[in-house]
């Protein structure tokens, strides 16, 4: 912290500790591509490593394994550890079949007790087996249940885009890409114009029918690296890694325009209906910010595009200044 000029606070002190800990990948390596570029840790990054990594680090609901997984686990242990005495009891009754074979030289006894001691041998080891086979079944339940559940946590219901969780982490790995591979990172938010009004007069089947159908035209304008997302209610967000500001506006504006030119038909009555347009705001990620940073200028560039009579793109560079915004 001294080399770098950190200032001993409390909150610089936690990223520093996060850092020598080596606890977050991440931090670690934002902290490194700083320190490597010689960036300055001055109050704004100082504040944005602390709220990106140390503030907002909270509980991941997938970082447990889960008690059913664990207890099948120990399951598979006793198996194992039962199986083990098991085979160690055979060897000594054998041991000791061929101690008496060399007393008495009596091969019927000896065969019988044989015989004895390999069918005990064979009933357990399919009781085993059988319990095992269990288990696994039981394994593959969970596994697929689980992976069922993380498809859900990761996908909007509605539009089958990823939703914001899955986004944010998504974000996170790209800045992180981004830092390391000293590449461009873009994002543009879309915000349907006047979506009240056509829910009001269309309902809100048909507004979700819309909010699909933007989806859908949003998810086939990016590319395969590139993630949409539902950001909230009828607001969807695409996050371009490798895309600068002049390239990520030139598929927002395409994708704009084709949602506007899309035919809207009614389903129930086949009969044509009102086009829509959406309002989008653009902006590229700064070396160390926030995602919330970043979004936020998006944000002011949609909200811009509003003011200015909505169906636009606004990116960052064209922003006004904030009338006595902070
Ligand atoms: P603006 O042009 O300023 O964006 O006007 P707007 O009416 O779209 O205003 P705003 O973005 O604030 O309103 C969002 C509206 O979008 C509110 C709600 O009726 C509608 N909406 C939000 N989520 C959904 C959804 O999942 N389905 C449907 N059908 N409508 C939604
Ligand atoms: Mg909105
Ligand atoms: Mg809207």
């Amino acid at each position: 912290m001294a080399q770098q000029s950190v200032p001993p606070t409390p909150t610089n002190f936690a990223v520093w500790f996060e850092y020598a800990l080596g606890g977050s990948l991440a931090l670690r390596k934002t902290i490194d591509i700083l320190i490597a570029g010689r960036r300055k840790f001055d109050a704004a990054t100082n504040h944005e490593l602390y709220i990106t990594y140390v503030a907002q680090a909270g509980a991941d609901p997938f970082g447990d394994l889960p008690d059913q997984l664990s207890g099948l686990i120990e399951t598979a242990q006793e198996f194992l550890n039962a199986a083990v005495t098991d085979n160690r009891s055979h060897i000594e009754a054998l041991g000791e079949v061929s101690s008496e074979a060399a007393a008495t030289g009596d091969p019927r006894a000896i065969i019988a007790k044989l015989v004895d001691e390999l069918s005990k041998a064979t009933a357990r080891a399919a009781t085993l087996e059988a319990n095992f086979a269990a288990t696994s079944e039981e394994l593959d339940s969970i596994r697929d249940s689980l992976k069922a559940a993380e498809q859900r946590s990761n996908t909007d219901a509605l539009t089958g885009l990823a939703n914001r969780h899955s986004m944010d982490e998504f974000l996170r790995l790209a800045q992180i890409a981004a830092m390391e591979r000293d590449e461009p990172l873009s994002v543009f938010l879309i915000d349907i114009d006047h979506f009240k009004k056509f829910n009001d007069d269309y309902g809100h089947q048909v507004g979700d029918q819309v909010l699909r159908l933007v989806a859908k035209v949003l998810q086939e304008g990016v590319r395969e690296v590139d993630l949409a997302a539902r950001y909230g209610g009828e607001e969807l967000i695409a996050v371009l890694p490798g895309a600068d500001l002049q390239a990520c506006t030139a598929v927002a504006e395409r994708i704009r325009r084709r949602i506007a030119e899309a035919k809207l038909t009614r389903r129930a009555t086949g009969k044509e209906i009102g086009s829509i347009t959406v309002s989008i705001g653009v902006s590229q990620f700064r070396l160390a910010e926030s995602a919330e940073a970043m979004i936020e200028r998006c944000d002011r560039g949609l909200y811009q595009a509003k003011r200015l009579g909505r169906n636009r793109t606004v990116t960052e560079t064209e922003l006004e200044p904030e009338a006595g915004a902070a």
